[in-house]
């Protein structure tokens, strides 16, 4: 099953209480506020809302996700056209609104639900790669004595962004999947062995046969998908340097001007946001061709190749174990997709 566009209209069914004007509720933040105890404070379903939410605050929000103690938010309108008045204690209307949604089982019971933003994706195809998977846990890290591994940080991401680019109606194809994962806000991802090489295939340990494996399926999917505009991200959570002080590194296949274009735009993202967000840091990512890695020599797509720090060392793990800043790390490169694909 591949991840499509918007297929259905589901219904919601909202309480009515008594909102008889059309100004908007808004809610200060205070120390310590997520944005998912926020809204639910307010007595909503925080997933059924959190999207919107960010949409409408997203001036308001650090690094895209975090509160600000002490500003004010816009609650999502939970707008109803027509106050039905019955003549009753018990005045409680039900009204239809239809919101452009779909519900994916890959991104766990919690976030199932992609409610479409835009549609400034529709038509393209994106494959996302997370390293490693399967029997192949990838770089190995230590967290308050419990055993970290690259390949479920690297996919957590990876589901991140499939929903966010899913939201701006991009047909999505998960490569490396585990059914039984979801989108986790764990800071502590528990290790399996049981991820999948699309669309169900065993993946195998030994190292070639595992990067062809996963080459072929990507390569046989661009020639179904012929005259589509197609791009491939791959997401590892292992810096080969070691330079400790470089954040993120983008690589692409020297021929391809389109590859470049794409880590140049989520790479140029990344520096805009560490400018806006964290001022007293230099953003020192790397921008490279590196046609030497084996998946960017031989898949066809043009590609971005992503290492977004190092598991192992312990100013990095700050950034992959939060998950707010996974949340963060995937919206980024969205918007660099974003920005690849408007930027023509
Ligand atoms: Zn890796």
């Amino acid at each position: 099953m591949k991840y499509s566009k918007f297929t259905g209209i589901i219904c919601m069914f909202l309480s009515l209480f008594c909102f008889g004007q059309d100004s908007l509720k808004t809610v200060t933040a205070e120390p310590g506020d997520g944005i998912l105890s926020l809204i639910r404070k307010q007595g909503v379903d925080p997933y059924e809302v959190f999207d919107e939410f960010v949409t409408l605050n997203m001036e308001n929000l650090r690094d895209s996700v975090h509160l600000i103690a002490g500003r004010t938010y816009v609650m999502p309108d939970v707008k109803l056209d027509t106050v039905a008045i019955v003549d009753s204690l018990q005045i409680q209307a039900k009204e239809v609104k239809e919101i452009e949604s779909a519900s994916y089982a890959i991104f766990g019971e919690k976030y199932k639900t992609v409610i479409e933003k835009s549609e400034r994706l529709k038509g393209n195809v994106y494959y996302l790669v997370s390293g490693h998977g399967g029997p192949d846990p990838g770089a190995m890290g230590m967290y308050a004595g419990k055993a970290i591994a690259e390949d479920e940080y690297a996919y957590d991401i990876t589901l991140r962004l499939a929903k966010e680019l899913m939201a701006h109606g991009a047909e999505v194809y998960i490569i490396i999947k585990d059914e039984n994962d979801g989108i986790r806000d764990e800071r502590v991802l528990e290790i399996d062995h049981d991820e999948v090489a699309y669309p169900d295939k065993t993946i195998p340990l030994n190292q070639l046969a595992r990067l062809k494996q996963r080459v072929d399926i990507i390569n046989d999917l661009y020639k179904d998908n012929r005259g589509k505009y197609q791009r491939l991200i791959v997401t590892h959570v292992d810096s080969r340097s070691e330079n400790q002080n470089i954040d993120v590194f983008f690589y692409h296949h020297e021929k391809s001007k389109n590859g470049e274009k794409l880590a140049e735009s989520i790479h140029k993202t990344f520096g805009a946001k560490y400018k806006k967000y964290q001022p007293n840091r230099t953003y020192s990512g790397t921008f490279e061709d590196r046609t030497s890695l084996y998946l960017v020599k031989k898949t066809h797509p043009a590609m971005a190749y992503i290492e977004i720090g190092n598991i192992r060392n312990k100013k990095d793990q700050v950034r992959i174990l939060d998950p707010d800043n996974r949340q963060a790390l995937a919206k980024w490169i969205s918007e660099g997709v974003l920005l690849d694909f408007e930027g023509e």
